[in-house]
C-alpha cells in the first residue's frame, strides 16, 4: 500500500504545487531486537553495543544510593525517587 501525504493527494487530483514538506523515510526493517527491552536495530552490531547497555555497561551512577542506569534519561527519572521531584503528574 503506497501512502500519499494530502498535499500529494491535492497534487494528484488539482495539479497543485508540489508538496512542500519532507516526506517520512519508508520504515527501514529492524530484524534484531533487544531480548531486554522494545528497541530494535537494522544492524547485529547495533544491537550488540545495545544489548550491553542492559548488563555489564551502566555509566550512569546515581550519586544517592549508587545504582547504575544504562542512560540519562533513566537515571535521571531514578533520581526523582530521591528528589521528590513528580514532573509527570
Ligand atoms: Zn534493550
Ligand atoms: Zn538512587
Amino acid at each position: 500500500m503506497f501512502r500519499f501525504c494530502k498535499s500529494d493527494i491535492l497534487r494528484v487530483s488539482l495539479n497543485a504545487l508540489p508538496c512542500p514538506l519532507p516526506h517520512p523515510p519508508p520504515p527501514t526493517p529492524r530484524p534484531y531486537q533487544c531480548g531486554h527491552c522494545s528497541q530494535s536495530f537494522s544492524q547485529p552490531s547495533d544491537l550488540r553495543n545495545h544489548v550491553v547497555t542492559h548488563s555489564s555497561d551502566r555509566p550512569f551512577k546515581c550519586g544517592y544510593c549508587g545504582r547504575a542506569f544504562a542512560g540519562a534519561t533513566t537515571l535521571n527519572n531514578h533520581i526523582r525517587t530521591h528528589t521528590g521531584e513528580k514532573p509527570f503528574k
